[in-house]
């Protein structure tokens, strides 16, 4: 039988910051080992993270549906390949309520201060203290504070704007004229859902993009019912996945000598090559730096979307937005009835603007005062007890974040029980471990493809990747068992 307390008895308490994948996959994993104290803190009135927070037309994973799913739970009902943002949604919604998870889930209610004082943290939202904790999960994602872009005018616009994270489904689409600026694996997909509904769609292009091609059939219901009879082909499958997944393009990115990254190149340049008909628009449209270098964008349809006679890329710099819509540096007005920013996230702000004291009321904005760091993506010096999952230098980008979230709890619990096995009262990252991490991974960062020249979100303030910049395997056997070496434990 497992034990639920600790060391004498004693009954630890957790909270978990955020009824996203990875809070919904936290709670699961405490109960599965044992622990069954705990709330989940939401802010919004409903769990999803990102696909409560993003349904904006045309939304759906880029990464396969049956490798975007809990291990422990495959869904033979995906009806894609690669499956719409609502059906995600929905996915996360039936997991919170098959294993219970949904009772523990305290709505509206966001964390805003987090301290940790005489052994435990102390929790708060802005009607004061709610909470006294053993242990903090962070899951609160990274991909979700929309990034504003600094237009001069955007306020000034007099129709319908918003970002696209931020999607205002009460405004008509049908027969107006639309402007995206961004050419993100947001708004390519934006594009191409709304082409065929909108009287003009202007597509406002500071940089192009590669775009790799993928097809994304529907599931027959003959492979539905194969997959619900027998669920261990969903697990076949899902390997499979994700070996060639990791093979063919987690170890390319982080190797841009790589037989996989050539391949990558070849096949965005041939998509583009054979595809984009006029030779003015082909040029347009052609990157001036590696594919992959920048999040690699994936769409069966957007070229076809971009060459449509309603469709215009406009490669004009955007000099400012104006009442009536975007003017140009060329000049032009391009007037719009609706505007939508596809202009991507703030990616440096993890739990921020959480105010978080650790160990000597150190702050986090003083820790984190040049910028995020963590002890392989989860552990930070003088913040006892405290993990993160999908923290900073993790693998992010075109990785299953599930799979990502998954190797990291099963870390943490081991880190837990470093707790209740009697070994401490408190453990993180010693100084020390954070440093050689750093060190290490930022002379790694030289080989990805991520450094070959060009502006993305992988990159920090100083243009290192931020990402973790080694084999998907290598994470993997880092996420195995932790090297206690590395951690300060604390009696
Ligand atoms: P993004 O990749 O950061 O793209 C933002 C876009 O906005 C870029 O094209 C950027 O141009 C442009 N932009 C920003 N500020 C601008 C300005 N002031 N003027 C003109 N253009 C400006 O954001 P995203 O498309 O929302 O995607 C973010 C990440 O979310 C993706 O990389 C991906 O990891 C994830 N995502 C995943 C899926 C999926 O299917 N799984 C779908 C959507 C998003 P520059 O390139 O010149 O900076």
């Amino acid at each position: 039988m497992k034990m639920t307390n600790g060391e004498g008895g004693e009954k630890l308490r957790f909270a978990i910051i955020g009824a996203g994948m990875s809070g919904i996959l936290s709670a699961i994993k405490l109960r599965e080992a044992g622990f069954d104290d705990f709330a989940i803190y939401e802010k919004a009135s409903r769990l999803g993270g990102t696909w409560r927070e993003n349904t904006y037309p045309g939304i759906a994973c880029d990464v396969p549906s049956h490798l975007y799913s809990y291990s422990f739970a495959p869904n033979p009902e995906w009806s894609h390949h690669f499956s719409p943002g609502a059906e995600i949604q929905a996915y996360f919604e039936k997991m919170a309520r098959d294993y219970d998870v949904e009772d523990f889930i305290r709505f509206g209610s966001e964390i805003t201060r987090c301290q940790f004082r005489e052994g435990r943290w102390h929790l708060a939202t802005d009607e004061g203290p709610c909470d006294e904790v053993d242990f903090v999960i962070a899951a609160t994602g990274v991909l979700h504070h929309p990034s504003y872009p600094d237009i001069e005018g955007l306020d000034r616009f007099e129709r319908s704007l918003f970002h696209s994270a931020r999607w205002d489904h009460d405004v008509a689409l049908e027969n107006q004229r639309v402007g995206i600026i961004g050419t993100g694996s947001t708004a390519v997909q934006v594009t191409a859902e709304l082409i065929d509904r909108v009287k003009s769609l202007s597509l406002f292009q500071r940089t192009a993009q590669w775009i790799m091609p993928q097809e994304n059939p529907a599931y027959t219901e003959s492979e539905k019912r194969d997959f619900r009879e027998k669920p261990e082909q969903i697990y076949r499958l899902r390997d499979d996945i994700s070996v060639l997944f990791a093979q063919n393009f987690a170890n390319a990115v982080v190797d841009a000598d790589s037989p996989q990254m050539k391949l990558i190149e070849e096949t965005c340049r041939q998509n583009l090559e054979l595809n984009v008909k006029d030779p003015v628009l082909r040029e347009q449209l052609r990157p001036n730096y590696r594919a992959a270098c920048k999040r690699l964008v994936i769409s069966p349809d957007f070229y076809q979307a971009i060459q449509k006679s309603n469709a215009e890329l406009v490669t004009s710099e955007i000099a400012n937005v104006e009442p009536k819509g975007v003017r140009t540096q060329d000049g032009r007005l391009h007037e719009l009835d609706v505007l939508v920013l596809a202009t991507g996230f703030r990616v440096d702000r993890f739990m921020r603007p959480i105010q978080l004291f650790g160990i000597g009321n150190k702050s986090l904005e003083d820790a984190w005062a040049e910028r995020p760091a963590a002890y392989l993506s989860i552990s930070i010096p003088d913040f006892p007890n405290f993990f993160m999952l999908n923290g900073p230098n993790g693998p992010v980008g075109n990785f299953s974040l599930i799979e990502v979230a998954e190797l990291q709890m099963a870390y943490i619990i081991q880190l837990v029980n470093q707790r209740r096995e009697g070994r401490c009262r408190y453990l993180c990252a010693s100084q020390e471990a954070l440093e050689n991490f750093d060190a290490a991974r930022t002379k790694a960062a030289k080989s990805t493809v991520w450094t070959t020249g060009c502006r993305s979100w992988y990159l920090d303030d100083r243009g290192i990747p931020a990402a973790w910049p080694w084999t998907f395997d290598h994470f993997r056997e880092a996420m195995e068992r932790p090297d206690l070496a590395a951690f300060d434990l604390i009696a």
